[in-house]
């Protein structure tokens, strides 16, 4: 009744890679497994795999993609016991930095409480915003310089550096000031 989009999910799971390989690694492990235990040989589902047997995988592989579906909403990714890395964060805004003449959101992962804060993990929002009133900038090359325009104000500013270069400055300075606040609290 429902196969087809059973068999849509598990395809769907494989091509976004929520069936990992070790998934994959597991399945002939699995296959053995159960032609022992439902044939008493290791070998004979690989010879003449009954319908049954697959079946069997379908429901292990959907119990497997519900499980890591659910999970995937929150932070970490795992198969039970086996629990990968941290695939990704949440983020927060954790304070402004004005550099360059704009300003630029500095953000931090909201971490667990297992986990613990460095400051080489804050990113920068990009693009900057303007100092003004606050908009998002935008960026075009003119005469070998970038022209930073802010469209809620009007706001035009020429740089040598692009966003992305004047990012990776603004994120090296906004490390430091983190730094040196721990420092300060620390000693
Ligand atoms: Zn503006």
């Amino acid at each position: 009744m429902k196969k087809e989009n059973v068999t849509g999910a598990i395809i769907s799971g494989i091509v976004t890679g929520v069936v990992t390989p070790l998934t994959l690694l597991l399945l002939p492990v699995v296959i053995a497994i159960a032609s022992k235990i439902v044939t008493g040989s290791w070998t004979s589902f690989i010879y003449g795999i009954p319908v049954t047997a697959w079946a069997l995988f379908l429901l292990l592989i959907l119990f497997w993609l519900g499980f890591n579906i659910s999970r995937s909403g929150r932070s970490s990714f795992g198969v039970g016991i086996l629990t990968l890395p941290r695939i990704y964060h949440e983020w927060q805004e954790v304070g402004v930095l004005e550099y360059a003449e704009v300003k630029w959101r500095v953000k931090s992962p909201k971490l667990g409480l297992s986990e613990k804060f460095d400051p080489s993990m804050i990113r920068l929002e990009l693009p900057p915003r303007c100092p003004t009133c606050g908009t998002k900038l935008t960026e075009h090359r003119a005469w070998g310089k970038y022209v930073w325009n802010c469209v809620g104000c009007g706001l035009r500013k020429k740089n040598k550096k692009n966003f992305l270069q004047t990012s990776e400055d603004a994120e090296k300075l906004a490390q430091r000031h983190i730094e040196e606040d721990i420092e300060q609290r620390e000693g």
